[in-house]
């Protein structure tokens, strides 16, 4: 816990200046983790208006041993952003677009731009920005790139490591770096902004970055169908990429229990399909011309259909139908959050081949450490990223089951390296799984971790006790 004197605190929010300084009710909220796991305290919370701000607000800090906590939206799941006594930084003031390159595909942005308004503006230049996230409307470009996020379109696009250019960088001594690259080729040694990207602000403060952006596509297709099995949806994958030609943009699978769970919690969603069955996906294709998608999907899912890879299923007609089928899948976490019983949540990718022996070994597991745990498993298949999340037995003590939480994730863990997966394969490390990285990470690579952290920050300032 960071020890800053009154006087420190003082001087602080002098030089920061008014404008800066967020308090009582404004500040009650950046200092709480939004579902309430993690509740944060902070000597002061400061929202600079510019890079140039942030990097004098650093400069004091260095000089001055104080500990800062950068944030963004506050959407992060693994408790990164919240203060444990430090001085919270919020970016939600660098909230500038600098500059639309329709021609050369690019958007610059600070880093407090929420990824709705980055969509929304790349598509008023009639471009794509395509990242896709449950929390959209509230996470912001700096939070999205420190946890590299990830999302449904990722199959197509890749995640946010794939769509920076460049990046503004504070350092942790104060120091401005303009790494505001626009090339696509740039062989000049070290791409320091990956260190950055996923760096979970332990690194420096993100202050803006230059984005890729796409065609826009003028024809979607939307599909919800039935599956005899998770193992299904490997052949259909493949099958799916193979005959679109790179045009499935989302591929996402839900277990029957999922399902179930999201129309119970929300009993005003439409069931897409009468048929039920131990597992659905809803998948997505993108072209750049009209019509060329229908043809498509449904010589696919006749074939699907003819090999027994799929039961059943239904396409959307119109954009309305396609995003009620998508109103189902983003209901996943809030469906889990409504629920009575404390969720384990477990975000975990495993290669694509071994998602169905994962989800066999795992629901093996977790059933004989607690009879009656309700899995429910979904996610971006077409990544191999699975959100495994468990519930405590219908009716049974919460208090037990919430006592039990850390030994059922290190479960489901040892079944995810048994499979040669990883223990986070979007939301990133934060305070949830520090303790348990060093134990699934070679030796070699914690050091190589921890002395770039040394390198550039030397008096561990940045976001102390995240990540490493
Ligand atoms: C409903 C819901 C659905 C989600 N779905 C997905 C999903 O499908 N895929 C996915 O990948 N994630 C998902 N997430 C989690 C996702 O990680 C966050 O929503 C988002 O990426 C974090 O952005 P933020 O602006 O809220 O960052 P915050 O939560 O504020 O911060 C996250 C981390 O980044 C650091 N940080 C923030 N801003 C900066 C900066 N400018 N410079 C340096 N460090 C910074 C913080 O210190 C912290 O460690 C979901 C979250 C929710 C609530």
């Amino acid at each position: 816990m960071a020890d800053i004197s009154p006087s420190t605190v003082a001087d602080l929010k002098h030089l920061a200046g008014e404008k800066a300084v967020v308090d009582g009710t404004d500040a009650a909220p950046l200092l709480t983790e939004w579902r309430g796991r993690w509740k944060g305290k902070a000597p002061l919370v400061l929202a600079p208006g510019s890079a140039d701000e942030v990097a004098a607000i650093m400069a004091f800090c260095h000089a001055n041993r104080v500990p800062v906590v950068p944030q963004g939206g506050n959407t992060g799941l693994v408790g990164g952003q919240v203060p444990q006594g430090d001085v919270l930084l919020s970016t939600t003031r660098l909230s500038a677009i600098r500059d639309v390159d329709p021609e050369g595909f690019t958007l610059s942005a600070e880093a407090g731009v929420p990824l709705q308004t980055l969509q929304e503006t790349a598509a008023a230049h009639g471009r794509l920005f395509p990242l896709s996230i449950g929390s959209e409307g509230s996470c912001r470009l700096g939070g999205i790139l420190s946890t590299n996020a990830g999302g449904v379109h990722v199959i197509r696009y890749g995640n946010m490591r794939d769509l920076v250019l460049g990046i503004e960088v504070v350092l942790p001594d104060g120091r401005l770096w303009s790494g505001m690259n626009r090339l696509r080729k740039n062989n000049t040694g070290y791409d320091l902004k990956h260190l950055f990207i996923g760096g979970e602000g332990t690194l420096g403060i993100v202050t803006a970055a230059v984005l890729r952006l796409f065609p826009q596509p003028v024809d979607r297709a939307t599909a919800f169908l039935a599956l005899p099995s998770p193992a299904a949806a490997v052949d259909l994958l493949s099958f799916a990429q193979e005959r679109s030609g790179g045009a499935l943009s989302a591929f996402e699978l839900m277990t029957d229990r999922t399902v179930d769970l999201i129309l119970h919690h929300f009993p005003d969603l439409p069931r897409p399909l009468d048929t039920t069955a131990p597992a659905y996906v809803l998948l997505e294709f993108e072209a750049g011309r009209k019509g060329e998608l229908t043809t498509l999907v449904h010589s696919l899912l006749s074939d699907a259909l003819e090999r027994s890879w799929i039961i059943d299923g239904t396409v959307a007609q119109n954009t309305r139908q396609a995003e009620g089928l998508w109103s189902l899948r983003h209901r996943a976490s809030e469906a889990m959050k409504k629920d009575p019983s404390f969720c384990v949540k477990c975000d975990i990718s495993v290669p694509i081949r071994a998602v169905p022996p994962f989800l066999e070994a795992a629901d093996r597991a977790v059933d004989q450490a607690v009879p009656g745990a309700r899995v429910i498993a979904f996610g971006h298949m077409g990544d191999g990223n699975i959100h495994y999340d468990i519930l405590g037995p219908e009716g049974g003590d919460d208090k037990v089951w919430r006592a039990r939480a850390g030994e059922i994730e290190h479960l489901v863990h040892d079944v995810v390296a048994a499979h040669e997966g990883s223990i986070s394969a979007e939301h990133g490390i934060g305070l949830l799984k520090r303790e348990e990285l060093p134990t699934r990470k070679p030796d070699t690579e914690i050091d190589l971790m921890r002395t770039i952290k040394a390198a550039l920050d030397p008096h561990g300032l940045m976001n102390p006790g995240k990540l490493l």
